[in-house]
């Protein structure tokens, strides 16, 4: 695996790779890696005769500055397990590489009501500095693949939308990769590496709360089955952003399901001063 630090640099040698008609598969990340990073990686690995990982943790994307001064850093043991993955290039910038004027007056994107619902609502900015860090990445990266986690499900719908707004749509993919867990079931996150042994005992009633709703859901008005998930969250330890059933693809929030609509729930919530986040596809 071959270390770049600098833009140009990785660049120009993925130009070459392109010219010689090699596809590339491109897995962004923050590092902290774990194993549902990998299945991303070993994916585009399986698909693309070159695979590139990047991390960075972006400093646009934090509203809580005592998130991004906590973001768990790894990187030694990161290497080591892209390595050993068959990663072709890492790609670790400094973050004058990615905003080389700074980050104030940075591009801003028209995401629409993608960017006040969910996340978007409770972290306002978010999905503008995911945009902003995205877009750097791809023009740097110029990938035929990007390969995404089903785990950040709004991220991906986000990402769509960029490809959109920018015309990379015309020659990048998306590939979406399903949500790896734990045994328990908790959705894998760089952020688990925070829990107390107490709150990572707690942690994995998310995903039981989204499997109750997966099993106990029926057409009509959802609004109990939501005011008890969120019931239950609270009543183990959590402070719940939201517990949301929406439309799977337009992510739009609903209170009654038809049986038919392809819907997904979401479930954000603290657990200490630890934010989850977590989906499942209902039907
Ligand atoms: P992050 O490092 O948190 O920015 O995540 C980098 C990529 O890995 C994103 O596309 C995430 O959605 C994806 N990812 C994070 N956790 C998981 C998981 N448990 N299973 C699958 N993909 C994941």
């Amino acid at each position: 695996m071959v270390i770049f630090k600098n833009a140009k640099q990785i660049s120009d040698f993925l130009l070459k790779t392109k010219h010689n008609k090699k596809s590339i598969g491109f897995v962004p990340t923050m590092g902290a890696l774990h194993d549902g990073h990998i299945s991303l990686l070993n994916r585009s690995v399986a698909r693309n005769e070159m695979t590139v990982c990047s991390i960075f943790v972006n400093p646009t994307q934090f509203n809580d500055p005592d998130d991004f001064k906590k973001y768990p850093v790894s990187i030694e043991n990161d290497i080591y397990l892209l390595e050993s993955s068959g990663c072709d290039l890492l790609f670790i910038p400094p973050a004058a590489e990615i905003y080389p004027g700074g980050t104030k007056n940075l591009r801003t994107y028209d995401l629409g009501y993608l960017e006040t619902i969910l996340e978007g609502e409770f972290r306002p900015g978010h999905f503008q500095g995911v945009c902003q860090v995205v877009h750097s990445l791809l023009e740097i990266v110029m990938p035929e693949t990007i390969y995404l986690g089903q785990k950040d499900y709004q991220q991906c719908k986000v990402i769509k939308k960029l490809l959109e707004l920018t015309n990379l749509n015309k020659t990048v993919n998306i590939e979406i990769v399903p949500t790896m867990r734990e045994s328990d079931g908790l959705a894998m996150s760089s952020r688990n590496k925070r829990l107390s042994e107490h709150a990572r005992s707690k942690a994995t009633e998310i995903s039981k709360v989204l499997n109750n709703i997966q099993t106990n859901i029926k057409p009509g008005n959802m609004i109990l089955l939501i005011h008890s998930a969120v019931d239950h969250l609270e009543t183990s330890g959590f402070k719940v952003d939201y517990v949301q059933i929406a439309d799977a693809e337009t992510l739009k929030p609903l209170s009654d399901w038809n049986g038919k609509q392809h819907i997904v729930a979401l479930v954000a919530a603290f657990i200490d001063d630890v934010r989850l986040i977590d989906n499942m596809v209902i039907n």
